[in-house]
C-alpha cells in the first residue's frame, strides 16, 4: 500500500466510526420507540382488557345485584304468601262468628245429623200420622244436659227417637222418619191404636224432671213440628204420658201453651 491509501482508508475509518455510532443509536432510538408504541399498544391493550373485565365485573355485579333484588324481592314476595295467611286468619273469625252466633243463636229447628245404629226399626213407606214428645236428661255423667251423655245412654237401653233437641234449640236427629225408632213403647193414641211406634215421630227434649224447657227448645219444637206438619198429615202432637200414662210422666214440665200442636 502506498501512502495514499493508507490516509484514504484512515479517513474512512475515521468517518465511519461515527456513522456507526450514530448509526446504532438511531436504531437503538426507533427500537425504544418501537418499543414504547409497543408498550402503548400494550397497555392499551391491557386497559382496554381492565375496562372489558371491570365492565364485565360490573355487568357481573350488576347480574348479582339484580339476583340479589330478585331474592329480595322474592323475599319480599315470600312474606307475602304468611300476610294471606295472617290475612286468612283475620277472616277466618268473621268465618267462625257466624256459627258461633249460630251456637247462642241457634235458628229453631236447625236439623243436625247424628244418626245412630240402634234403637230402631228399619222401615219404607210407612204412614206418620203421631208426634210423639218426650223428655230426658243424663242421669249417669256430669252434665245433666250432655247430647252425648244422652245418646250414650240410649244406646245402653237399645231406645232411640227421631230427634232430639237440645238446650240451645239445634234438633239433632238421630234416625231418619221412614225407620220406626222405639221411644214409646207399650202405648195407645186416642183413637184406639196401639204400638204407637209405628205410626209416629218421637221427638226427645233434653231436659231434667224438675226443670224447665228453653225458649229455643220450644221454638225449634215448634218449627219441628211445622215440618212434620208440611210432609206428613198429623193427627196427634201427644206427650210420652198421654200414650202411656200408666208407666210414663215425661215430657216433664213441657207448657204445652207453648207448643203448636
Ligand atoms: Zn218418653
Amino acid at each position: 500500500m502506498n501512502r495514499r491509501n493508507i490516509i484514504i482508508i484512515s479517513v474512512l475509518c475515521l468517518l465511519a466510526v461515527p456513522s456507526l455510532y450514530f448509526g446504532l443509536k438511531k436504531v437503538q432510538e426507533y427500537k425504544k420507540t418501537v418499543q414504547i408504541s409497543v408498550t402503548d399498544l400494550q397497555e392499551n391493550n391491557d386497559n382496554q382488557q381492565i375496562e372489558e373485565e371491570e365492565k364485565s365485573i360490573e355487568k357481573a355485579v350488576n347480574n348479582d345485584n339484580a339476583e340479589v333484588v330478585e331474592n329480595q324481592e322474592k323475599e319480599i314476595a315470600a312474606p307475602k304468601v304468611p300476610e294471606k295467611v295472617i290475612e286468612e286468619k283475620r277472616v277466618e273469625p268473621k268465618k267462625t262468628n257466624p256459627p258461633a252466633e249460630e251456637e247462642t243463636k241457634v235458628e229453631a229447628g236447625k236439623i243436625v245429623d247424628k244418626l245412630i245404629s240402634w234403637g230402631f226399626t228399619k222401615s219404607s213407606g210407612r204412614t206418620i200420622d203421631t208426634v210423639i214428645v218426650h223428655s230426658s236428661y243424663d242421669a249417669l255423667g256430669d252434665d245433666p244436659y250432655s247430647v252425648s251423655g244422652i245418646i250414650a245412654e240410649y244406646k245402653q237401653y237399645n231406645v232411640s227417637a227421631h230427634y232430639l233437641i237440645a238446650r240451645d234449640g239445634t234438633a239433632y236427629r238421630l234416625v231418619t222418619d221412614q225407620n220406626i225408632a222405639w221411644h214409646a213403647g207399650v202405648s195407645k193414641v186416642p183413637d184406639g191404636r196401639t204400638n204407637v211406634n209405628d205410626f209416629s215421630i218421637g221427638i226427645e227434649m233434653i231436659n231434667t224432671k224438675d226443670g224447665k224447657y228453653t225458649d229455643d227448645q220450644y221454638s225449634a219444637l215448634n218449627s219441628l213440628i211445622a215440618t212434620l206438619k208440611k210432609k206428613y198429615k198429623i193427627k196427634y202432637i201427644l206427650g210420652h204420658n198421654e200414650i202411656a200414662p200408666d208407666r210414663k210422666t215425661d215430657p216433664w214440665g213441657i207448657d204445652w201453651n207453648k207448643v203448636n200442636r
